[in-house]
């Protein structure tokens, strides 16, 4: 595959108060959130040199640095400034913002409590892969054996990088046999979600259904979604939503803000048609986030 890696590249990360040549941002390979997953992170995209809901990423930055009980050193409004900053130093309008925070290295065991807090901020282009008429095809899902941990056994409401350990596995497991992606489901078996995405169905009466979010994110673009949604009169039911339900899906989409909305075909066995409700709300997100 052709990608430049990241640690290979031109430009300037923000890095705990500077803003630092690419390559120089480094953090040493003793650090508490490399050994034990004390990181948090945001996934954002700016279109058009604005940052989708930008506010309620650095919000969901810092609550998910609270629910890792370690507190971001910067106030929301300097990170909402820092966004900006480099947005415009790196010359990119269309592209992917990615704010974390994560501990220190002055502390190498399971606790951590006397660890600096690192704060950085890195843009990179990544085109909105907005092919409208390839994606109408939709994607294939397998069903992951892994699944969402519940409340009590994992951080299931922050974006923090250890819950990113099963979503790895889970996609690379359905990549060796084919799929794009793959369906998770909690650990009572209900439907959760994809390993980056969140999944929302239309069923056959009519109304859109997707899980509610008790073991996952409930995203920012998943919110944004089921706005559009009530707004075009459509009724939206947040429901545990079991596998044997697939058999009354008509469409199927994912969204994210990497993901955007994209459509399902197909999630194992079972087959859909993305139509006219998946085009409607790719166009309106796509409307909304261009302002
Ligand atoms: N679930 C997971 C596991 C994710 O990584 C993401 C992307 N952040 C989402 C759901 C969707 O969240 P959002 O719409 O806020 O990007």
């Amino acid at each position: 595959m052709n990608i430049i890696p990241f640690d290979d590249r031109d430009g300037y990360i923000w890095m705990n108060g500077e803003m630092k040549p690419w390559r120089e941002c480094k953090s040493h390979v003793i650090s508490h959130g490399l050994h034990y997953a004390s990181l948090v992170f945001e996934g954002e995209r700016a279109y058009n040199g604005k940052i989708f809901k930008s506010l309620d990423h650095t919000k969901r930055l810092f609550n998910s640095a609270n629910i890792l009980d370690f507190t971001i050193p910067w106030k929301m409004e300097e990170i909402e400034e820092i966004k900006v900053e480099l947005l415009n130093e790196m010359k990119l309008s269309n592209s992917y913002v990615r704010a974390f925070a994560w501990r220190g290295s002055e502390m190498i065991a399971v606790s951590a409590q006397h660890t600096k807090i690192h704060v950085a901020v890195a843009v990179w282009e990544w085109p909105s892969y907005f092919d409208p008429e390839a994606k109408m095809r939709g994607i294939k899902l397998d069903i992951s054996n892994w699944r969402r941990p519940p409340e009590n056994c994992a951080p299931v409401h922050a974006k923090a990088a250890g819950l990113y350990m099963i979503c790895t596995l889970a996609k690379h497991e359905a990549e060796k046999k084919g799929f794009d992606d793959t369906l998770m489901l909690s650990h009572d078996g209900l439907i959760a979600e994809a390993t980056g995405a969140n999944i929302f169905f239309r069923m056959s009466d009519g109304k859109v259904h997707t899980p509610l979010p008790k073991t996952f994110l409930n995203g920012i673009t998943r919110k944004t979604i089921i706005q559009l949604l009530q707004n075009e009169g459509i009724e939206v039911l947040e429901r545990d939503i079991n596998l044997d339900e697939l058999e009354n899906v008509t469409e199927c989409f994912l969204t994210g803000t990497a993901a955007e909305v994209t459509p399902v075909g197909r999630i194992a066995e079972f087959e859909f048609k993305p139509s006219n409700l998946c085009k409607k709300i790719m166009g309106q997100y796509s409307d909304l986030v261009r302002g």
